[in-house]
């Protein structure tokens, strides 16, 4: 028996009746992204795995459990983008846009690998639009980035998203408040999983993260890091809060909120549908101040999200938000007998140069089965060609709609479609 081949798993085929919905996320981020300056960058799908290493932390999920590496012929070792943050920073360093009036503003589209669990908007390739705005330290900066996916959400109708916002301090205040996290936790690891056990050694911000039944009481009662920002970190932060409120963007503070990334510090946020378990953050990011400097370049700060386009897209769906159906043919090209299809092939083609959708029939079909074709399509028009048309030098234009049809000369039948 010869293999079934089956797209791998946590994969998926995005199929043409989903298109609309890709289409219009595509459209409304292209524009609005533009809408606030910011210009599309494209990067390459794999990389130098230490870029990942370096920059998202060698103590994070993605780069010990979720990365794929491989080492390529030349003994390269690379790994598939798990995240487009570090591919953009290396980006900005390589092309020297550090020369450039800075922020400079960039977007993205692009799959994303991850060996997650996969599972209802969890797969192994996503798709992620991102933002960074790099070289400036403002709060006004992080402001932008959040209202910019604020306003994408709002212009494809998505509802009951929550923004949720914190401050995980600098290089000054974070140790004093890990050390105050560790404090806390020194006599509770009993009461822990094994995980945060870990955590509490090697990366203890992660234990505020951990989605265990068990931890979630000890969680709650962990000191929160707004008490322990430095002056400058508790500035940006309200900062960042007044500038949200000009805009009249509503949010949260939530200080258990960490990301999975080392590289954040200061503002982190996530934008996270109701009702639904902590898994299903729809768009998140935050500020990296560090990130440029570890990957060799300047101290230069920036801030940025990403958001994942199948989990806005299954939140559409859930809340049947309505977008364009699928394209269809205007026209189906239909022949009765085998010496009119060539003219059914021309008038096809002619159609097309007008501008007009048209599909031809094909193979040896009879007649009906083509207008089966032509309604499975969803084609407004049928343009028969039969022996009599052949003829004479005319088509047989019936609407599918309610069968109206009538007979009229080639020339005619564009005429009567772009009127
Ligand atoms: P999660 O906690 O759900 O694993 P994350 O913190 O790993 O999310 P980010 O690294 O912030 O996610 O990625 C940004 C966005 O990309 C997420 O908010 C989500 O919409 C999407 N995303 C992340 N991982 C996946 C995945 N495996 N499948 C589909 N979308 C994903
Ligand atoms: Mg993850």
């Amino acid at each position: 028996m010869t293999k079934r081949y089956k797209a791998p798993r946590g994969t998926t085929d995005v199929l043409p009746e989903d298109q609309p919905y890709w289409d219009r996320v595509w459209e409304a981020s292209a524009r609005i992204c533009g809408l606030f300056g910011y210009r599309r960058i494209e990067t390459p799908v794999f990389e130098d795995a230490s870029l990942f290493s370096r920059g998202v932390g060698e103590v994070t999920d993605i780069v010990q459990k979720e990365m794929y590496v491989f080492e390529d012929r030349g003994g390269q070792q690379l790994a598939l983008r798990p995240e487009g943050t570090a591919p953009v920073c290396r980006a900005y360093l390589e092309h020297g846009m550090h020369n450039l009036p800075q922020p400079v503003r960039l977007w993205y589209w692009c799959p994303i690998f991850r060996y997650d669990r996969p599972q209802a908007g969890r797969y192994r390739q996503h798709t992620q639009l991102g933002c960074e705005a790099i070289g400036e330290a403002d709060a006004s900066v992080d402001a932008e980035v959040i209202e910019l996916l604020f306003r994408l959400y709002e212009d494809l109708g998505l509802q009951g998203l929550t923004l949720h916002l914190n401050s995980i301090g600098d290089g000054e205040c974070r140790p004093r408040y890990l050390e105050a996290l560790r404090g806390y936790y020194a006599d509770k690891l009993e009461q822990v999983c094994n995980d945060c056990k870990e955590r509490y050694q090697r990366n203890p911000l992660r234990l505020l993260d951990c989605k265990q039944e068990r931890c979630q009481p000890v969680i709650a009662a962990a000191p929160p890091f707004t008490d322990h920002l430095c002056d400058a970190c508790a500035d940006h932060f309200s900062r960042l809060r007044a500038y949200l409120e000009e805009v009249e963007i509503e949010y949260v503070v939530n200080p258990r909120l960490v990301r999975g990334l080392d590289y954040y510090t200061r503002a982190v946020f996530e934008f996270q549908p109701q009702a639904e378990g902590a898994q299903s953050t729809v768009g998140a990011g935050g500020r990296y101040d560090g990130l440029i400097e570890q990957l060799g370049g300047r101290p230069t700060p920036g801030t940025g999200f990403a958001t994942g386009i199948e989990r806005i897209i299954l939140n559409l769906k859930r809340q049947e938000v309505a977008v364009d159906a699928p394209v269809r043919p205007r026209v189906f090209v239909a022949f009765q007998t085998a010496e009119a299809r060539s003219q059914a092939f021309r008038l096809a083609s002619g159609l097309r140069r007008e501008g007009i959708a048209a599909v031809v029939a094909a193979g040896e079909r009879s007649l009906k089965a083509q207008m089966r074709h032509a309604d499975s399509l969803g084609a407004d028009y049928a343009a028969i060609i039969g022996k009599r048309e052949l003829e004479h030098g005319t088509a047989t234009l019936r609407r599918l709609s309610d069968g109206h049809q009538e007979t009229l000369p080639l020339a005619d039948v564009a005429t009567i479609m772009t009127h």
